[in-house]
């Protein structure tokens, strides 16, 4: 089987360590965990693991594994409900079902707090009151090791005494932090007494005002694994280095389980930025419609562009997991897409640039019901009807007033099939005085439905069109790369400055098949020779006000 096969058995190394620890009865079953903070939308490197997490949950089903969906909501400055909702939407659209195991780290609070006065009585944990400064002066640096702050060999009682007064609100941000005591000297900088709680008088989505002090992350994630009994806790390369503090506190505090942490290698995609502070800036500075604008590579913004969650999966899957950080190219997303999409979406005809078409040896009330199959690949999704009348539209660029030879559509002495209907022959051609193309007139030749044109008549292509009686007008929005270049937050000064000005172009009345005036928000097809678009799922009203945005086009245009 191929590497791009959905279903290779080829296991990464994730699975190999956790197909090993299953064999050996180390635990009976996996239990992942998908912990996003909820302080933005997910983007696509989020899908990357909540493939992995999930993916994870759904092959070891046989055992009972499951897959956590976590709120590490333990930061209030940056957090809301808002952002919650949002997530819980798009691990959902993605496929992926947490059933009961729903969690918000701030129902640990608690928990966390009784560790940590754990560590104080146990001698491992201080509260520090120097001053930030005083604290970064003390760190040392990768030759010199931290210096002890007169905190650090205060008596137990003392300690637990601070503690309960920054709990209280005796102290304000950046006047008290509780540090672990692991090693000044470490050459990890992470066990040179990191700080595990820090003052913060923030109001909390979940847990309101009754707290005002908060744990750090890499205090908190590891309690939080361990609560639930995660069997593998799944992370990015950043964390590596902090793995023996992850480690550090599973040993030394009170905790039902011991979680193994491994990592791997981030998503980065080229053309994009994947980091969610640098998404909220492009939101918040307007230069995006929003969260969920399609040019955004988050999960709302992929969804409302037309990408389904199986390319998304499908491309998680053919990145694979490495422990080497490299960038993935745009492309082979867009391919997946194109994959899934050849396969499932219907074919409608729409056009984009139109110009008049008339069928001069058709009567003025002549119509005509044409039977056209909805998916060449698929010959199961069926057909549908277009009408036939005297005027159609079609597209400005497939008719040439002098065409070379390799040219096979309209011009002068040319023959084109209509799609799903007759061969048309040329006739005549009307320009404006600025010698634009107005009008274009042909003559169907009768008898070509479904058949060969006569002897001697080469007819090598068929065109897409519309009739003009019964096309509605339609909104175009076509999409490129958000970012110019392919690595914009790389070593540059503002990725700000990487921005495609022309990322968007609006196509105002082109016309479409009247089947996709009446469609939903949300409706995936194929523009017929164009790509794929999508009703859009804010602006599209059906019946009404078609709108749509392309998803893809049909073939890479962008590596030749
Ligand atoms: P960002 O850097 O965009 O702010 P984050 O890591 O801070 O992302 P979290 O909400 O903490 O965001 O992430 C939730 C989970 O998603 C974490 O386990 C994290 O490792 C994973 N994750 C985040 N970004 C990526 C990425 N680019 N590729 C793979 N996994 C990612
Ligand atoms: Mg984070």
């Amino acid at each position: 089987m191929s590497d791009t096969d959905p279903k290779s058995k080829r296991l990464d190394f994730i699975r190999e360590i956790i197909t090993e620890d299953l064999a050996q009865g180390k635990h009976e079953t996996s239990i992942t965990r998908f912990p996003p903070e909820p302080n933005g939308y997910l983007h696509l490197g989020h899908a990357k693991s909540i493939c992995l997490n999930f993916g994870l949950a759904e092959e070891n089903a046989a055992s009972g594994a499951k897959c956590h969906l976590r709120f590490d909501d333990t930061n209030p400055a940056k957090e809301s409900e808002e952002y919650v909702a949002s997530i819980k939407e798009d691990v959902a659209w993605l496929g992926f079902d947490w059933g009961e195991d729903l969690y918000f780290a701030s129902d640990y609070f608690e928990f966390f707090y009784e560790c940590a006065v754990h560590l104080i009585k146990e001698g491992l944990a201080y509260v520090d009151l120097s001053t930030l400064e005083e604290l970064r002066g003390a760190r040392g640096d990768v030759n010199t090791p931290g210096t002890p702050t007169p905190f650090r060999e205060v008596s137990v009682e003392e300690n637990l005494e601070r503690f309960v007064a920054m709990r209280e609100g005796k102290f304000q941000a950046g006047e008290a932090v509780l540090r672990a005591k692991i090693d000044l000297a470490s050459s990890n900088m992470n066990l040179r007494d990191p700080v595990l709680y820090r003052v913060m008088h923030e109001h909390h989505h979940n847990t309101g005002d009754k707290w005002c002090l908060y744990p750090m992350y890499d205090f908190a994630h590891p309690l939080e694994d361990a609560l639930e009994h995660i069997t593998h806790s799944l992370c990015t390369l950043e964390f590596e280095n902090h793995r023996p503090l992850y480690d550090w506190v599973i040993e030394n505090c009170p905790v039902p389980s011991a979680p193994r942490q491994i990592e791997f290698a981030r998503l980065n995609l080229t053309y994009t930025v994947l980091s969610k502070r640098k998404l909220l800036r492009l939101v918040e500075e307007g230069h995006v419609s929003g969260w969920d604008d399609p040019r955004m590579p988050t999960i709302s913004g992929v969804r409302r562009r037309g990408y389904t969650k199986e390319a998304i999966q499908h491309f998680c899957h053919r990145i694979g997991l490495t422990k080497m950080n490299s960038r993935s190219d745009f492309a082979l997303l867009e391919d997946s897409l194109r994959q899934n999409l050849n396969d499932v979406a219907p074919r409608r005809m729409a056009v984009l640039d139109p110009v008049k078409l008339v069928l001069v040896n058709y009567g003025e009330d002549q119509e005509e019901a044409l039977e056209v199959v909805n998916n060449p690949a698929h010959q199961e999704e069926g057909s549908r009807e277009v009408t036939l009348t005297r005027e159609l539209w079609i597209e400005r660029d497939d008719f040439m007033e002098d065409p070379p030879k390799k040219f096979f559509r309209l011009g002068p002495g040319r023959t084109v099939r209509l799609r799903g209907g007759y061969c048309i022959t040329y006739v005549d051609h009307k320009n404006d005085e600025s010698g634009k193309l107005t009008e274009v007139h042909c003559e169907i030749i009768p008898g070509t439905i479904g058949a060969s044109p006569p002897e001697g008549i080469k007819c090598r292509t068929a065109i897409h069109w519309v009739s003009a009686k019964y096309a509605a007008d339609a909104e175009i929005r076509l999409y490129d790369r958000l970012f110019v270049r392919q690595n914009p937050d790389k070593g540059k000064p503002d990725f700000i400055a990487e921005l495609n000005p022309e990322s968007l172009e609006v196509v105002e009345g082109a016309k479409v098949e009247p089947a996709l005036a009446t469609c939903e928000p949300g409706y995936i097809c194929q523009f017929e020779r164009i790509g794929y678009f999508c009703a859009d799922n804010r602006d599209h009203v059906a019946g009404e006000k078609p709108v749509f945005n392309r998803s893809v086009g049909l073939r890479d245009s962008w590596n030749g």
